[in-house]
């Protein structure tokens, strides 16, 4: 209970506190000036680019971002993979494998890859091949290589997975990951003088520098042609690549050699962990951050370690396409963790700072920030309990942040969604994502980038 002048006492003191605010906000607003007209002209600039560097957050949409913003930063903060001058939104759509003509409004990895990869929609699941009638698309690294660039795929993920394996070969399925994964593919095998499972046409390719997770798939004995009784990894060491497992050997990588790094058997460790959004919701929490074993590198250090060796003038005076993935903020999202979700966003945007930092010193490089589709997590009501899985965090400035996770019957049961999602750019050809775009036209972007004709 309050006493009457002890309630006018706080009123007169809240209402002094409210004018001082009420000052200094007007102060400030009258030296800020808010006018990105010039930034954003002086941004839009022509031309060809010497590399692209495509940083692609898995199952990242705005959603995602905002969690990650919020935890690390604060609402009123920015994230490095915010700091893009032009800003577009892009439809991510799959078509149906028995009509190709009719969208799938809810796509995957494999889809969304081809379709940035190749310019061309595909069905779910489909490695840069066309829906139904199966015939391989050229990719954005085959053209690359074609064309003199040094070309680049790092992830946290098994090399193999979609997202790396669409730019870099053609199979009917993104299961087709080794030489004995190949029961979906029966048309691609070596032996049916096809191309092969994804991991022999990253060697075959010559992509210069692989890194990420998937060592057992390199592991498989390749059955059929000239590498016959040889594992991948024993055909990529005879075709020129040196082949390392552990962190501490990113450092003996030289430029001029092949670089395959293979950091983990499956997917690569998450760096936070924490506990499970539940039916009952768990929290209030703060991640644990520093999980990822010393064996492993960050993002960031493969990022850094890919620009370091790609980045040498070709014979052809050419420059390099990299692409870069952080895999598990759609990993982590299906099986509702926020922790890791937040911690592989995070580890996303330390390898977005390193190519922006690249690009301070390399002007003619296109950087993209964008994702492949959008996920399930939703910043929720904090009084609410919704339906589906929740957990209550409190983030780095030290305020409560109720996630949810509804589109699966169980916590590790969740699934993709169909809205668009960002996409951020600088650098030439950047100002083609502004606007409503559709994901397939950043083929096209980067292509016209690199004065590559597709
Ligand atoms: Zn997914």
């Amino acid at each position: 209970m309050m006493f009457p002048d002890q309630k006018r006492r706080l009123y007169a003191s809240a209402g002094a506190a409210l004018v001082a605010l009420f000052t200094v906000g007007v102060v400030t607003a009258q030296k800020i000036q808010f006018d990105r007209s010039g930034a954003v002209k002086s941004s839009v600039i022509g031309g060809s680019a010497k590399n692209v560097i495509l940083l692609i957050g898995d199952g990242m949409g705005d959603s995602e971002i905002t969690i990650a913003r919020n935890y690390l930063v604060g609402a009123s903060g920015r994230l490095a993979l915010d700091s893009l001058p032009l800003t577009g939104t892009m439809t991510t759509y799959a078509v149906s494998e028995t009509n190709p003509k009719k969208p799938v409004y809810t796509p995957e990895s494999a889809s969304t890859a081809t379709a940035w990869s190749t310019g061309f929609k595909t069905a779910n699941g489909r490695i840069s091949t066309t829906a139904r009638s199966d015939k391989d698309l050229k990719t954005i690294m085959q053209l690359a290589k074609e064309n003199g660039y040094r070309i680049g795929n790092v992830t946290t993920a098994e090399l193999t997975d979609a997202t790396p394996a669409a730019p870099m070969s053609n199979v009917a399925s993104r299961r087709c990951q080794g030489p004995l994964d190949m029961a979906e593919c029966p048309k691609d095998t070596k032996a049916a003088k096809g191309p092969g499972s994804i991991a022999e046409q990253s060697i075959d390719l010559g992509v210069d520098v692989l890194l990420g997770g998937g060592k057992a798939r390199y592991d498989q004995t390749i059955d059929f042609g000239t590498y016959k009784g040889q594992t991948v990894i024993q055909s990529a060491k005879a075709q020129g690549y040196s082949v390392i497992t552990k962190k501490f050997e990113l450092a003996t990588a030289k430029p001029g050699e092949k670089l395959l790094g293979l950091f983990n058997s499956g997917n690569m460790s998450v760096q936070w962990t924490g506990q499970p959004a539940a039916s009952s919701p768990s929290g209030p929490q703060r991640c644990k951050v520093g999980q990822r074993p010393n064996s492993e590198p960050s993002l960031g250090e493969m990022t850094t370690k890919a620009i370091e060796l790609l980045n040498r003038k070709t014979s052809a005076g050419k420059g390099f396409f990299l692409q870069v993935e952080s895999a598990s903020i759609d990993k982590r999202n299906h099986a509702a963790q926020p922790c890791e979700q937040i911690g592989e966003t995070v580890n996303f945007d330390n390898a977005v700072r390193v190519a922006l930092n690249f690009a301070k010193a390399n002007p003619k490089t296109l950087i993209i920030v964008t994702g492949d589709h959008a996920h399930t997590s939703q910043i929720t009501d904090d009084d609410a309990t919704p339906a589906g899985f929740t957990s209550r965090l409190i983030t780095n400035e030290g305020v409560p942040m109720t996630v949810t996770y509804g589109t699966g019957n169980t916590p590790d049961g969740q699934r993709h969604t169909g809205s668009q999602i960002r996409v951020a750019a600088q650098g030439p050809q950047a100002a083609n994502v502004v606007g409503v775009i559709d994901q397939t036209k950043l083929f096209y972007i980067m292509t016209r980038a690199l004065n590559i004709n597709p």
